[in-house]
């Protein structure tokens, strides 16, 4: 067929994430000459034309929308390029981090079941997994992962996943994924990771993660004006061979009129076809709860990924002379970062990393809270905010703010202590951030 016959533009032939992140999503269904940047499709719900195509939707015989809480071509976009950057099957975009951290562990458990999860976490998923969904019936058995194993004895049968972070912060030691996943397979569990702190610099799904989840609102949108998450499947956990732990998964499910998940959608030919993970997740929490993500903030998402790569770059950089920069400083005691670890912690961050540590920075000031809270409110460049994952540098005081709800026993396991400052270095010229963290450790 020539170019002059078709009736869409070719689709994009990529094979590299940098290009997955300027060019995954498919916009080609978007008409003879579609938009180059994906448009806001700001609607709540789709004109239907015969209630037999209604009915198919409803009966996930047939692709479409009808409502942007289960799903919308802005949103589509955003999910099907994240899924490419990873090198996964297919994404759901969600509201938020926590949204997606919920959703992902709620689509594999009910009241009853168990999640062996790391204990280096961030504060807001502790407190969702320790207390929330312990309310539900939900228990998680916290373990640390400095020692792999642990997660295997930690395992019943009623442990339905393993759950970590990536590159938890204030810690910053990488999670063991090869040993947790090789646990994972031998136990027919999937080991579900947030990867909110490396977005592009790690692909999990190479070491053997299952599933993904993102806070969107940090790197990958990555300019601190939006809030999402994203959860991805990388289609390679085999549910039916594990029938007997999912029931979930393979039993018929009464929340969508008696489907088996792993056996329904396979009609589908978008990507809600390819993860029937997420497929239940969409039509059951998502449509349920209703934690959706606004089309806007979907365009704003995908602005970001567009440069994820290059900020990603220059975070990775910065951070690095950072570190350097710090550790060895009279007034510093302690620095962490990807790039100072040794033994079998520094191979396993050559290997996962491939040079590029990711944006954050741990660091005590010698002299503990007081010139900890001096050292912040000294600094003239670099932001005091909690956030992450800004294109702008910031520092945080954990202990008094991400961390503070936790029990004091789980900050210091969480490697948090009162005079513990925690860097995102973001973009900025190199020179300005060691200027400013100069001056303002001469503040303290
Ligand atoms: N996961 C991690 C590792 C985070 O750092 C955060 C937020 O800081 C979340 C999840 C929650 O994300 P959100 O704030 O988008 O709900």
């Amino acid at each position: 067929m020539s170019q002059r016959d078709r009736e869409t533009p070719a689709a994009k032939d990529f094979t590299r994430p940098e290009s997955a992140a300027v060019h995954g999503g498919s916009q080609a269904r978007m008409g003879l000459t579609p938009p180059v940047v994906t448009p806001i499709f700001q609607t709540a719900a789709y004109e239907l034309p015969s209630t037999a195509v209604a009915a198919g939707i409803f009966d996930l015989l047939q692709d479409g929308h009808a409502y942007t809480r289960l799903n919308n071509p802005t949103c589509d976009v955003l999910e099907e390029r994240m899924a490419a950057i990873d090198g996964a099957a297919a994404g759901l975009a969600v509201a938020s981090g926590q949204a997606a951290v919920s959703l992902a562990l709620l689509n594999l458990c009910q009241a009853g079941d168990n999640i062996v999860s790391s204990n280096e976490l961030y504060g807001g998923t502790w407190n969702l997994l320790a207390n929330t969904f312990a309310r539900f019936g939900i228990e998680t058995r916290f373990v640390s992962p400095e020692d792999p194993a642990n997660f295997a004895a930690a395992t019943d049968d009623r442990t339905r996943c393993y759950f970590g972070e990536s590159l938890p912060n204030p810690r910053l030691r990488l999670f063991p994924i090869e040993e947790v996943a090789e646990a994972a397979e031998a136990h027919g569990l999937p080991l579900v990771l947030d990867n909110t702190m490396l977005p592009y610099v790690l692909r999990p799904i190479e070491f053997g993660a299952h599933i993904l989840v993102y806070s969107a609102t940090k790197y990958i949108g990555g300019h601190g004006s939006s809030l999402g998450g994203l959860i991805v499947d990388a289609g390679t956990f085999d549910w039916d061979r594990h029938a007997g732990r999912h029931p979930l998964m393979t039993t018929p499910d009464k929340a969508h009129g008696g489907v088996v998940w792993t056996r329904t959608g396979r009609e589908l030919s978008g990507a809600l076809g390819r993860s029937s993970y997420l497929l239940k997740a969409r039509e059951t929490l998502l449509r349920d709860l209703g934690p959706c993500l606004s089309p806007f903030n979907a365009f704003l998402l995908l602005q970001g990924l567009e440069t994820l790569p290059l900020r990603m770059r220059v975070h990775g950089e910065n951070s690095a002379r950072v570190a350097a920069f710090l550790h060895g400083h009279p007034l510093v005691e302690q620095v962490l970062h990807p790039s100072l670890a040794e033994g079998e912690e520094g191979a396993r961050v050559r290997r996962y990393l491939r040079g590029n540590c990711g944006p954050l920075v741990q660091f005590e000031v010698t002299g503990g809270r007081e010139a900890g809270s001096r050292f912040i409110e000294a600094l003239r460049l670099i932001s005091h905010v909690t956030n992450i994952g800004d294109v702008r540098s910031m520092a945080t005081h954990p202990a008094s703010t991400t961390h503070a709800q936790l029990p004091e026993a789980e900050q210091i396991a969480a490697g948090v202590t009162q005079g513990s400052i925690r860097l995102a270095v973001g973009v900025e010229h190199i020179d300005d951030l060691l200027a400013d963290l100069d001056q303002a450790l001469k503040a303290i």
